[in-house]
């Protein structure tokens, strides 16, 4: 079985050194790796991953273009890597980008409201999410509260659910279970419901039964295995995972079954 990792991230070597600085600073999260692919794709033969996929956040409208070309070369270079693109909402273009990517042979792109000032909510990002849903892309958003960020509730869990019941259809991975440090709530609002939840950052802000107990609360096919690397060690969290006892069946489509189906079935047709 390959072991998919559906969330991390990567940066272009001449600025990962800076990047992972500034997010360390504000965020007061060590880091296990140095930000680069390099490193993420040594870490992943460590671990015993065989996929990952590298969700960037344009944090600037501009930013999409770069963030695009390095995806292209990474990904020629690095087929064992998923790339993601990100556009901005305040992006004038945000919807024509959202094309090309598709065309490009994308399969999705990633949000982060508090890195990119938006609530997930607002009305100027219904057509985005259109545009997304009709291009058959997948969107991961973060959701819960952000370690660098005041708790303002802009991608909250119920905001979360309601994003998926607006817009049936769409390919929407919500990651950290649905909110990170908003746990409650997602277990109120988005376990056990049809939505694509990434696993990661749970298990080192939760005890392990607590872990445990909202894996087994959500259908197991919506399940997917995500590190959030390089902020946690991918060895480590694979370790983590098989140490909760959730036997062989659950484990096959939690580490990759459920991504691969999922990236099978997103993107435009080649
Ligand atoms: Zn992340």
């Amino acid at each position: 079985m390959t072991i998919i990792d559906f969330h991390t991230h990567a940066f272009a070597d001449a600025l990962a050194g800076r990047a992972l600085a500034k997010l360390a600073a504000n965020s007061g999260l060590g880091h296990a790796l140095d930000g680069t692919v390099g490193a993420l794709r040594a870490s992943m033969r460590r671990a015993g991953i065989g996929r990952s996929v590298v969700c960037p956040i344009a944090t600037r409208p501009h930013h999409y273009a770069g963030i695009r070309d390095w995806a292209r070369e990474v990904r020629a270079s690095a087929p064992d890597l998923e790339m993601l693109v990100s556009v901005h909402p305040d992006d004038p273009q945000a919807a024509a980008h959202l094309e090309e990517a598709a065309a490009d042979g994308f399969k999705g792109v990633k949000f982060h409201p508090y890195y990119q000032g938006f609530s997930v909510d607002e009305p100027r990002m219904r057509p985005l999410y259109e545009k997304i849903r009709d291009l058959n892309l997948m969107v991961v958003v973060h959701c819960g509260f952000d370690i660098a960020y005041p708790h303002d509730r802009w991608c909250n869990p119920a905001k979360i659910a309601r994003l998926a019941e607006d817009f049936p259809g769409l390919k929407l991975v919500a990651t950290h279970f649905g909110g990170w440090m908003d746990w409650e709530e997602s277990a109120r609002t988005l376990l056990g419901r049809p939505i694509w939840l990434d696993a990661s950052m749970a298990s080192p802000f939760l005890p392990p039964e607590r872990v445990r107990e909202m894996a087994l609360a959500h259908p197991e096919e919506y399940l997917l295995f995500g590190t959030d690397s390089p902020w946690t060690d991918q060895s480590a969290e694979v370790a983590f995972w098989k140490s909760l006892d959730l036997g062989d069946g659950f484990l096959h489509g939690f580490f990759g079954g459920n991504a691969e189906r999922l990236l099978a079935s997103a993107g435009l047709p080649a």
